[in-house]
């Protein structure tokens, strides 16, 4: 039996870190990452044969788990009739009409392959239709790769952002603004400040690349309120809230607590893939008529719109609207999350925990933060020790603090009962 070590010492040499994606090496918490074989149901298996609760899901498409017999069959149809064309397929429309009946804000998409360009398209579009170049990020949310993504908070207030990464130049740095998240002030000093010259907002409106985060209200009706007076567009970046914290995503929870709120363009991916490579962005007719080929702003992809990609996203979409999947999702990720803060609390152990459908965040702290300084006041060592802990009794956390936890529809409550359990051992 090969083990993970040998896999990851013969990744390491073809591929840097032995990973295709950072966070996958297992760096934040030390360790050797595990290399998995198969998945079924709620289920990973590694290569020594290791049998894990997995509470990462691809990090969030696998909202269905793992091999559901629905998908499969959908994708192998799809896979005997054509990998690839590169011309329009009828399956692009149905999945483009089914995620616009969803998601109301809507009257048009357009499908990509990864969240990265689904963003990064959403901003060149907000770009294009504003005439603007300057747009506004927060820190802690990520938003895929892109070069103007890739980019901190600056020294003070309001200012311009600094590249994250070596081989970011400061001019791809230079017209996007950081700024705190759940920071209103600062939302305002920086529409007063550069109103004129903004494009957009880009936000995850619960934010999951730094655990769990919720835009608070007066911070979201802001936004809104402030893009709309500046002649702003609003970018909700829903790829991991989206058909995942409910069936509108997080945009219908929020119209919900702020009547009429609606963004100007949303991003989604990882669900409506399924765990495909698929991912999309959409807005009302008028901005989009600003893409190619219609308008100026130029967008293309080889694989754009795949017909796998499309089946296993529909498949999955098409389960996700059966009557009852949310409450029984939200449910089980709820009783994920009370249970966990009991565990705790019996420790004797800061604790704080929040969720919403199918994901769901947890920190080491005594309340849930607001934004990013306060997520990283986290006592590291100990939230490596509790994850090595679960992952030694077989329950796949995510590898880092700063990450979303997901549950699927196929978490049992006895996997919730496990997962408890190990909790209950590993805090002590
Ligand atoms: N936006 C958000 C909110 C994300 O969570 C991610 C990926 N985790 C992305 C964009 C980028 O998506 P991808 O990894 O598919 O490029």
């Amino acid at each position: 039996m090969v083990t993970n070590s040998q896999l990851f010492e013969r990744a390491t040499r073809v591929i840097p870190g032995g990973v295709n994606s950072p966070v996958r090496a297992f760096r934040a918490v030390g360790g050797t990452p595990r290399f998995i074989a198969r998945g079924q149901g709620a289920y990973i298996y590694d290569a020594e044969g290791q049998r894990y609760v997995d509470y990462i899901g691809s990090w969030g498409p696998m909202i269905l788990g793992h091999g559901h017999p629905a998908v499969l069959e959908a994708v192998q149809k799809a896979a005997v009739e054509g990998f690839s064309f590169g011309a329009p397929t009828e399956r692009e429309i149905e999945l483009a009409e089914e995620i616009l009946k969803l998601v109301p804000s809507m009257d048009q998409v357009r499908l990509v392959s990864s969240g990265t360009e689904a963003t990064m398209s959403a901003i060149r579009l907000a770009r294009g239709a504003t005439g603007r170049p300057k747009f506004i990020k927060f820190e802690g949310c990520y938003h895929g790769h892109t070069d103007a993504l890739l980019v901190k908070a600056g020294s003070g207030l309001a200012t311009f952002g600094h590249p994250t990464s070596a081989g970011v130049t400061p001019g791809a740095a230079a017209d996007t603004v950081v700024l705190e998240y759940n920071n209103v002030e600062q939302l305002e000093a920086a529409f007063a400040q550069h109103g004129a010259e903004l494009a957009c907002v880009i936000v995850e409106p619960i934010a999951g690349n730094m655990n769990f985060v919720r835009a608070s209200l007066p911070f979201m009706a802001a936004m809104r309120r402030l893009c709309t007076q500046h002649g702003a567009l609003l970018v909700l970046d829903e790829v991991m809230t989206g058909f995942r914290v409910g069936l509108g995503s997080a945009q219908a929870h929020y119209a919900r607590l702020l009547p009429g709120f609606a963004p100007d363009i949303s991003v989604f991916g990882k669900v409506i893939g399924g765990g495909m490579p698929l991912a999309a962005f959409g807005a009302k007719r008028e901005v989009m008529q600003h893409l190619a080929p219609l308008g100026g702003v130029y967008q293309a992809g080889t694989l754009s719109g795949n017909p796998v990609a499309t089946a296993c996203g529909l498949a999955t979409l098409r389960e996700i609207q059966k009557p009852g999947f949310f409450d029984a999702l939200s449910a089980r990720t709820q009783a994920l999350v009370d249970g966990l803060k009991a565990v705790a609390t019996d420790n004797g152990v800061p604790f704080s925990a929040d969720c919403e459908g199918g994901m769901f965040g947890f920190f080491l702290l005594p309340e849930l933060p607001q934004n990013y300084t306060t997520v990283m006041t986290t006592d590291k060592e100990r939230f490596n020790r509790f994850f090595h802990a679960m992952l030694d009794a077989g329950i796949y956390l995510a590898p880092a603090l700063y990450e979303a936890g997901f549950v699927s529809a196929a978490h049992s409550q006895a996997d919730i009962d496990a997962t408890l359990a190990a909790a209950r051992a590993a805090l002590k």
